[in-house]
């Protein structure tokens, strides 16, 4: 009898069995990190209800990088926004990772996020009163992972050393070029090593060198394993990403793959 298919009712008979390996789970049928069925957000109901979004049903893989583009009023932040757990659903189910996040409290959902997403803004949302250093510090803090103090510093100062902000730590916001904020709002969402970062219209506020560099960050996190939903009108950019999917009136029009640059 091989030594897997011993059961537990051989367990007084041999003395000496050897504890065997159970095997490990069969890999899941689909490596997506998000999977998104029939997601619908709404405001208001019957004459007067606003759609954000309608029926979105996407799978977005770990590691990939999705650019989400469309036209202004078409649903891309709605979507972001319940993707990064800031919002949920009316309707339809979000799965992120192994986590229905559709049917969180905002208490377990504000606890799911901070240990699973980073989010960058447009107009990078950094405290003005805080160094480049405290504002990525504070991400962790905030996250409500268990990190201390020390370690929060290191982090932080790593975060900034890779997005190439090592000599910045010190300054405050105001005293960054728009690029360069942007560059620490990436560290602060990367410090708490997130699978998942939205970007909404990250590089919306910067001319098109910073909002390169700004994109070849974002594509660096996915080449390591960081799945990336980037929200964009920047179509060159948008070309460069795994996918693109186009929005409008809420709904998703087409799903295109790779076909752009490189
Ligand atoms: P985009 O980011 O593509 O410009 P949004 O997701 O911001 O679009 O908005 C999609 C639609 O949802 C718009 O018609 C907008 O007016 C509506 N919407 C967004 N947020 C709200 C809200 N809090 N209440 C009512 N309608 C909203
Ligand atoms: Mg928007």
């Amino acid at each position: 009898m091989s030594p897997a298919a011993a059961g537990p009712h051989d367990g007084g008979m041999h003395a000496t069995t050897v504890s065997v390996p159970v095997p490990a789970a069969p890999a899941p049928a689909s490596t997506a990190l998000i999977r998104a069925r029939d997601v619908t957000r709404v405001w208001g109901k019957g004459h007067a209800a606003q759609i954000g979004v309608a029926d979105v049903t996407l799978d977005v893989g770990r590691g990939e990088l999705v650019a989400v583009i469309g036209p202004s009023g078409s649903g891309k932040s709605t979507l972001g926004s319940m993707l990064a757990g800031i919002d949920v659903p009316t309707s339809g189910s979000l799965v992120v990772g192994d986590q229905r996040i559709d049917q969180m409290r905002p208490d377990q959902l504000a606890a799911w996020r901070g240990g699973n997403v980073g989010i960058v803004f447009q107009d990078f949302h950094l405290l003005p009163t805080l160094t480049a250093r405290e504002n990525v510090e504070l991400a962790l803090e905030l996250s409500g992972l268990d990190v201390g103090r020390r370690d929060r510093r290191r982090r932080a100062t790593e975060a900034l050393g890779w997005v190439g902000l090592g000599p910045h730590a010190n300054k405050l916001p105001a005293q960054m070029s728009g690029g360069e904020q942007q560059r620490v709002g990436i560290a602060r969402a990367m410090v708490t090593r997130p699978q998942l970062i939205v970007a909404d219209e990250p590089t919306g506020a910067l001319d098109q060198r910073n909002g390169h560099a700004v994109f070849e960050l974002l594509t660096g996190l996915s080449s390591v394993g960081t799945t990336v939903v980037f929200i964009t009108h920047d179509l060159t950019l948008a070309d460069a990403a795994d996918r693109v999917v186009s929005m409008i009136d809420g709904r998703i029009e087409s799903v295109r793959e790779r076909g752009g640059l490189s």
